[in-house]
């Protein structure tokens, strides 16, 4: 299923910022789901938390050993995909074992590369493939920028929003000299916007004064139609789809798909 999106050949976007609850798990989940409606997509669980796996309604019990096990060599990528309740969505769930990578890598010359070494095999089933990265810089998300085309960076209007920011530019720009050239920012996304807040308009203006237009038009509301979802085990998109956060997302999908459309990757 070909709609007027990416080529075949999946784009791999990571999701990061080292901050915790910013919304990148939210923004994985429900921008994979929305992908899902113009192509098949695929979201890889690289948190230790497995928040991702549990947002899509994949229970701890029903996982295989998923991302780690793809990272570790211990099997391939593609026996490792499993479906989900979203129409065209896949995940690649994240196990405990996750948590115990930088251990069980240390020695491994090819550390740094492994999940690029997992996923590129996969792009050619996949229009896109979405990582939704741990709250840190350490070697998860080290792997997951080396593997991916673009950086998606959400950022939580709030307080500091824009602390830490600089450190994780910096981390992108080190791994595009060196291992991952065609590393690039897809852009920055403002999560849980309160319009009627005036920090929220406060963090908004700052960041588009700071960015320009790297950061997304799309703003992510704060809309408790969203962690509602969440509790249920699916995206917002499926659970009300006439949400303001669900509308949000999938004009965040659209947007998201005319700037890497227009990048032109090779
Ligand atoms: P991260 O993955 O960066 O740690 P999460 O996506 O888990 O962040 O989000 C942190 C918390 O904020 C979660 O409880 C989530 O349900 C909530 N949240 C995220 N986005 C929104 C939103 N737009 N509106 C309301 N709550 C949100
Ligand atoms: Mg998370």
């Amino acid at each position: 299923m070909q709609i007027d999106g990416f080529p075949e050949n999946a784009r791999i976007i990571a999701i990061a910022n080292q901050k915790g609850g910013v919304g990148k798990t939210t923004t994985s989940v429900n921008l994979a789901a929305a992908l899902g409606r113009n192509f098949k997509t695929l979201l890889v669980d690289l948190d230790p938390q497995g928040n991702a796996s549990t947002g899509l309604g994949v229970p701890y019990d029903a996982r295989n050993e998923g991302t780690y096990a793809a990272l570790a060599g211990e099997n391939e990528a593609i026996n490792l995909t499993m479906p989900t309740n979203v129409p065209h969505l896949d995940i690649l769930p994240a196990s405990n074992d996750l948590a115990g990578t930088e251990m069980a890598l240390a020695n491994d010359e090819h550390r740094l590369t492994r999940l690029k070494d997992a996923l590129d095999p996969l792009r050619k089933y996949y229009g896109a493939i979405i990582i939704d990265c741990p709250p840190s810089l350490g070697l998860l998300t080290v792997n997951a920028l080396n593997a991916a085309d673009r950086v998606l960076v959400p950022l939580q209007c709030e307080f500091f929003a824009l602390e830490g920011l600089a450190q994780l530019l910096h981390s992108i720009d080190r791994i595009q000299q060196s291992i991952n050239p065609r590393l690039a920012l897809a852009g920055i996304l403002l999560t849980m916007y309160d319009r009627r807040n005036r920090l929220s308009t406060e963090v908004l203006e700052e960041t588009r004064n700071n960015f320009g237009s790297l950061v997304f038009r799309t703003l992510i509301p704060r809309n408790v139609r969203i962690p509602e979802a969440q509790s249920h085990g699916m995206p917002v998109t499926l659970h009300d789809s006439s949400s303001t956060g669900a509308g949000a997302y999938r004009r965040l999908a659209a947007e998201l798909i005319a700037r890497v459309k227009e990048d032109d990757l090779p």
